[in-house]
């Protein structure tokens, strides 16, 4: 055992900050500890060194978005790697220093349309090799999320087909250009995905798989005739940013946003439908604020990495027409939740009667008359059996077509 009289990093390590380089291995396989002792007249600050923990992989799952896969690692301690790429065969590399695996090597082939197989291979003492296996070559975005709710730290690498995202792009732009006259472009947000499964029910139902099947199920509803043209901002189970997803509804050209999700609560007797608007000026009450604060906890949760995109900050755009079309959306916001409520209400009892207002990221397309829709609370018995049911899914993407359609014929 040895002891150092202490000179660096004591606040550092005693806040845990995620900069202090007592976390860097290129110190050493050894951490400091901090010994205070009393002695009479002075107080003498030692150091003692233990070897580092090294950080355990439990977990590696991925989620694949049509441009981009994500991976993530979950480990038990914070990670030091290094990275490269390999053009034949087409490969990323990771090398994770102070790290174990609980098996030697595993080997998993994966369904994705960019990834053939993902190996974890320990190599020499406490490194672990993470090979990705690629399709193509691809652009690698590698960054940590710390622990936050039930979340350990998390290694996330976002690989990126960059053809394919312009493409997307591309083709979302196009949507606009080739739009039938005097049709109307409605885009669908169904809430989290991937890392974010949102709120989950008692029967461990997820609020991200709901939203979706709702969402897909509304999308053909409203494409069913010439007036509307609805788009889905995710179509299947990956994460997108939030800022991210009004982008996209503008790409569109839309001219209404709806975000769908459903509520949750501690109290497992909280139930019924609510529907929500921006608020620039606080919220309405302190469950909405509430609401909208877990609700944006979602760009955390999910890991908001991938190309953020805040409209706000476009330097292009004359701030006072920005406010101008911000009232004139939130006034048509108002309107389309008010006429929302009075038909949800025949297939769903209400949480509320009128329409809440918070400050919701997700809402906050200036030029895009937005709401959030809680269809149901997923934490009640009732409600959860009735999110699950396809005819009351059926009907949630009825009422809401009725409505919008109402929206668009005043
Ligand atoms: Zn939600």
């Amino acid at each position: 055992m040895c002891y150092q009289l202490l000179a660096i990093c004591k606040i550092c390590h005693l806040t845990s900050s995620p900069g202090c380089d007592i976390a860097n291995p290129k110190m050493g396989t050894k951490f400091l500890k901090i010994v205070s002792l009393s002695l009479p007249g002075f107080i003498v600050i030692l150091l003692q060194s233990f070897p580092v923990l090294a950080s355990m992989i439990t977990d590696i799952r991925l989620w694949s978005a049509p441009d981009h896969t994500r991976i993530v690692v979950d480990l038990t301690e914070p990670i030091q790697f290094e990275s490269s790429s390999q053009e034949n065969p087409p490969q990323f590399h990771l090398e994770l220093k102070e790290a174990s695996l609980k098996t030697p090597k595993r080997e998993m082939e994966v369904k994705d349309p960019f990834l053939i197989k993902m190996s974890l291979t320990e190599v020499g003492k406490n490194k672990v090799k993470l090979i990705l296996h690629q399709k193509k070559p691809l652009k690698a975005n590698v960054f940590v999320l710390k622990p936050y709710q039930d979340k350990t730290h998390r290694l996330v690498i976002d690989l990126i087909d960059v053809v394919q995202e312009k493409k997307e792009l591309e083709e979302r732009q196009m949507q606009k250009e080739i739009k039938p006259r005097g049709t109307r472009i409605v885009v669908i947000d169904p809430g989290h995905g991937g890392e974010d499964p949102g709120a989950i029910g008692p029967k461990k139902t997820m609020e991200k798989d709901i939203v979706l099947k709702v969402g897909g199920k509304l999308v053909h509803l409203l494409n069913q005739g010439k007036e509307i043209q609805a788009f889905l901002t995710r179509k299947g189970d990956y994460f997108i940013p939030l800022e991210e997803r009004i982008k996209i509804a503008r790409e569109y050209g839309a001219e209404l946003f709806i975000s769908l999700h459903t509520d949750g609560s501690f109290n497992p007797q909280a139930r019924g439908s609510s529907v929500y608007c921006l608020s620039l000026s606080g919220a309405t009450d302190e469950a909405a604020k509430i609401l909208a604060d877990k609700e944006n906890t979602s760009n955390i949760l999910g890991g908001a990495f991938l190309r953020p995109a805040a409209f706000a900050k476009d330097p292009n755009l004359n701030q006072i027409l920005l406010d101008l079309m911000q009232n004139n959306s939130m006034k048509e916001s108002f309107r389309l939740a008010e006429a929302l409520l009075e038909d949800i209400k025949t297939i769903n009892p209400l949480k509320y009667l009128s329409y809440r207002q918070a400050n919701f990221i997700v809402l906050k397309a200036p030029d895009i008359p937005s709401i959030l829709v809680e269809m149901a609370f997923i934490t009640n018995r009732e409600d959860e059996r009735l999110l699950n049911r396809e005819d009351f899914q059926e009907k949630m993407a009825k009422i809401l077509t009725t409505s919008i359609k109402k929206y668009f014929r005043p």
